[in-house]
């Protein structure tokens, strides 16, 4: 636990699994003087008050945002021009103003619209999550070695990001930045395009006939089972997400639509060499992944629940 937070107030706005992991982490880390959180739902706010998950639940977003030094909103992607046009008249000079929205591009122009010019905008993206949703489902070492992206507006300073980059390490997440738009492209093909796929295959195997869905439960460990945690992610959040990155999400599409039609090809011909080579060269992929530590060899769906770090939160 540091001594000297990072921020001496910070608020969470958006109490569900991002934003709850973000405030166990803040409380336990002694990340923020004084930490406030707030939620659209008064039950979420209620439950906030009880897990505890800040120092203080304010009732309405412009209330939490009050002299504010980092304002985090954790809401639906959807959601993300409403909570700005809610805080922008109350937010301090100089605020960091962030969010952990799956989408960029959309993000940066619906809440930059209603932020003053006199706050620091750093939309960011921790590349962390699980399927469950809701103020019980966060832990606080959900961003122990996962990425976050921070994709800064052009009015952020240079100290403003390495502050937030600051609370981020601390968090035990690794940093970079890019642009907005090459955000939203790589995470299409590495986030999105997966859980369409899934969510694809889990409702085909659903209304399948000559397959019972007893024998899809039974026999899932086939690799149908990895597909039903996807496919279990939230339906608000995903919606939000394919509403938002559309042209990113249909140019991967795209692309995935003609691999698939060269292996469809390669099996109607039977053509075994094209099919060994196209899992051969998967299958460096995967390694790869290993071998850079973002996923772990034995089963648990990537998601090690290593400790929090331990430094001062100023790494
Ligand atoms: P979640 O568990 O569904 O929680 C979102 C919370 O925000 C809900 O309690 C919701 O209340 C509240 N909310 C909605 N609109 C609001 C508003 N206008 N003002 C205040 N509170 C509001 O969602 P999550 O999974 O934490 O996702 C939050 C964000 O993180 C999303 O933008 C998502 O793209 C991003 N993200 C998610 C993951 C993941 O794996 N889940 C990973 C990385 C990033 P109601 O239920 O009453 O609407």
């Amino acid at each position: 636990m540091t001594t000297s937070p990072l921020f001496a107030r910070v608020t969470i706005i958006g109490l569900g699994l991002i934003g709850s992991s973000i405030a166990r982490g803040a409380l336990a880390l002694n990340l923020a003087g004084e930490l406030v959180a707030t939620d659209g739902s008064a039950d979420v706010r209620k439950r906030a008050s009880e897990i505890p998950l800040a120092h203080r639940i304010a009732e309405t977003n412009a209330e939490a945002v009050k002299d504010a030094d980092l304002v985090i909103a954790c809401v639906p992607v959807g959601a993300l021009g409403a909570v700005a046009r809610d805080i922008g008249a109350h937010l301090k000079a100089g605020a960091i103003v962030s969010d952990v929205g799956s989408v960029k591009s959309a993000v940066l122009k619906d809440m930059s619209a209603h932020l003053p010019p006199t706050v620091n905008f750093i939309p960011a993206h921790p590349v962390a999550g699980t399927e469950h949703s809701g103020p019980d489902a966060g832990f606080a070492e959900l961003f122990v070695n996962r990425w976050c992206i921070l994709t800064p507006s052009e009015s952020a300073s240079a100290d403003a990001v390495e502050r937030l980059k600051a609370f981020w390490q601390a968090l035990g997440a690794n940093v970079e930045t890019m642009t907005a738009e090459h955000h939203d492209l790589v995470l299409a093909i590495t986030s999105h395009l997966p859980h369409l796929i899934a969510y694809t295959i889990v409702s085909t195997a659903d209304e399948l006939e000559g397959v019972t869905e007893s024998e899809v439960l039974k026999f899932s460990a086939g690799g149908f089972r990895d597909f039903t945690r996807i496919a279990a992610s939230d339906p608000t959040m995903w919606r939000d997400v394919f509403l938002n990155n559309k042209d990113a999400v249909l140019e991967m599409l795209g692309e995935f639509q003609e691999d698939l039609s060269k292996l469809t090809r390669a099996i109607r011909r039977g053509d075994g060499d094209a099919l060994f080579e196209h899992f051969k060269r998967t299958r460096a992929i995967r390694r790869g992944i290993l071998d850079i530590g973002q996923d772990a060899a034995s089963a648990d769906f990537g998601r090690p629940h290593q400790g929090l770090p331990k430094g001062d939160g100023k790494s």
